[in-house]
């Protein structure tokens, strides 16, 4: 865990001097030769990051053996990275803060029956698409038929080339700060995976841990587990979006 905590001042120490950064102090000249005004003005930033947490309300995804629900895990883990991210100065948007699917997000069907799944993760990659973000995280939980399966790994749209610079990160950092054992590999996303099939921004799938292994999903419960999850995803991003070619 030491090596969590002087990595988390550093992070701390990174993140404080982005804020510093991102104030946007700018030199209003006046119209008159004489005098020059000083202003700061603070433009809205435009969003740069939208956090996805998987599935919600009639859709609770994977479920692990004591029940727990996946839905409820990505939406904890999401709302951390979300709030490290904004600390840092960096605008982000969530596509849902709440227990709900995203079905009903922009029309107004009479009837929804058969096609929720479908217009809810349509509805993700259309809210990831007007925000005009830079990259698009989506956060999940696994599960597989063999218990021993283990440790997180990312899913990269084929769509965007820096998603694959969003994925590497991501994965090099949980390795290096919390999962030193994980061997595994990013994947390149086919057209199972909507979102980031659809996707044309860069775009992410974090598949957290599995709710298939009893320790592992012990873990992911964990308030503290889950904040340090949320700060290795968060220092992936912020990472790899410096090196982002698009
Ligand atoms: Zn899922």
């Amino acid at each position: 865990m030491r090596h969590i905590i002087k990595w988390s001042l550093s992070f701390i120490a990174l993140s404080t001097a982005m804020i510093v950064a991102a104030g946007g102090f700018l030199f209003v000249q006046n119209r008159g030769e004489k005098a020059s005004t000083v202003a700061t003005v603070y433009d809205e930033p435009s969003v740069a990051v939208v956090i996805d947490p998987g599935h919600g309300g009639e859709d609770g995804g994977c479920i692990g053996g004591d029940g727990t629900l996946e839905k409820e895990l990505n939406l904890s883990v999401a709302k951390k990275v979300y709030d490290i991210l904004t600390f840092a100065g960096i605008k982000c948007e969530m596509t849902r803060k709440d227990d709900v699917m995203l079905y009903d997000a922009y029309s107004d069907l009479n009837d929804y029956s058969g096609v929720k799944k479908t217009y809810d993760l349509k509805n993700r990659v259309r809210i990831a698409k007007e925000s005009e973000c830079k990259l698009f995280v989506s956060i999940h939980m696994n599960k597989f038929a063999d218990e021993e399966y283990k440790g997180l790994q990312v899913y990269y749209s084929a769509n965007n080339s820096d998603s694959i610079t969003a994925a590497l990160r991501i994965q090099s950092t949980v390795k290096d700060s919390l999962q030193n054992d994980n061997e595994r590999e990013i994947k390149r996303a086919g057209s199972n995976i909507y979102i980031l099939h659809r996707s044309q921004m860069p775009a992410v799938l974090v598949e957290c841990g599995f709710l298939s292994n009893s320790s592992e999903l012990e873990m992911l419960k964990d308030s503290d587990y889950q904040k340090s999850l949320a700060l290795c995803i968060s220092a992936g991003i912020t990472d790899a979006m410096k090196e982002f070619q698009t």
